[in-house]
Formats: C-alpha cells, structure tokens, sequence
C-alpha cells in the first residue's frame, strides 16, 4: 500500500468527523437520533435489495427466450451489490452511533448527551500501524468535564 501511515482520511475517520459536526450543530441527542434512522433506512434498503434479488432468481432459466434472462442477471447483480454496499453502511453507522452512545455520559455528574465538542484529530500519527478511531475530544455542558470519544 503505497498510503500507508499518510495522512488520509479513512470512511471510519469520516464517521467520527461527522459525529464531531453534528454535535456542533444540532447536539449529540439529535445527531444520534438521525444516525438511528439513517442507518435504519440502509438496513431496510438492503432487506429489498434481498426480496429482489430473490424475486428475480425465482423461476429464472437461461433458456427463457428475450432478453428476460438477461435482465434479471443485470437485477440481480445491482440488487446484490446495493443490498451489500447498504448493509455495511448499516453496521458501519450504528456501530459508530453505539459507540458514541456509550461514551456520551459524563463519568462526574452522570448527565446524557450534554456535550459539546472540544477537538478532533483524523489521520495517521504513527507509520505502519492504524489507529483504531479518531479520538473526538468532549466536554460536559453541566459541569465541564473534559474526555474523548474513540
Ligand atoms: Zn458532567
């Protein structure tokens, strides 16, 4: 890999950016609350993808004249390759909105979600090893405590 230990910015890098935006914006229980239904929506998406994939299998023959078996080869293909790309964008938002879920409380006072961002570093520090998120630096709206969301 010619970008190894760069300063690129990976999906999972995005995924926090984003989380650092939308706190900024519209506060962690919004961003979380649309995070939820996004990612919903992908999980729905790829559960059609799966009904038309295997609407189009059902009673396929290649010796059905017409272009028929073609078409549903070609509906098959994009429904697989939709389905799939939707399911891993499902997994990949919830994972990313469970896990600042569990880093949103604030170890002093208790309080849920009142954060608002202080920091965020993307990219690759060390040459040859990935760390395993972008850290997203918070405070607590309540009483100032500081930690970070990786
Ligand atoms: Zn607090």
């Amino acid at each position: 890999m010619e970008n190894k230990g760069s300063s690129r910015i990976t999906n999972h890098d995005s995924r926090f950016m984003e989380l650092a935006e939308g706190i900024r914006k519209i506060g962690f229980h919004r961003w979380y609350e649309r995070q939820l239904t996004e990612s919903h929506v992908y999980l729905v998406t790829s559960f059609l993808c799966l009904i038309l994939v295997l609407a189009c299998l059902e009673g396929f023959s290649f010796r059905t004249s017409g272009l028929e078996p073609l078409l549903r080869l070609g509906a098959m293909f994009a429904g697989g390759v939709v389905g799939i790309a939707s399911l891993t964008r499902y997994t990949r938002m919830l994972g990313v909105a469970w896990r600042a879920a569990e880093h949103s409380i604030c170890r002093k006072c208790s309080a849920y979600g009142a954060l608002e961002v202080t920091s965020l570093r993307t990219g690759v520090s060390d040459p040859g090893s990935r760390p395993a998120s972008p850290p997203v630096g918070v405070r607590c709206r309540k009483c100032g405590h500081e930690w970070t969301i990786e």
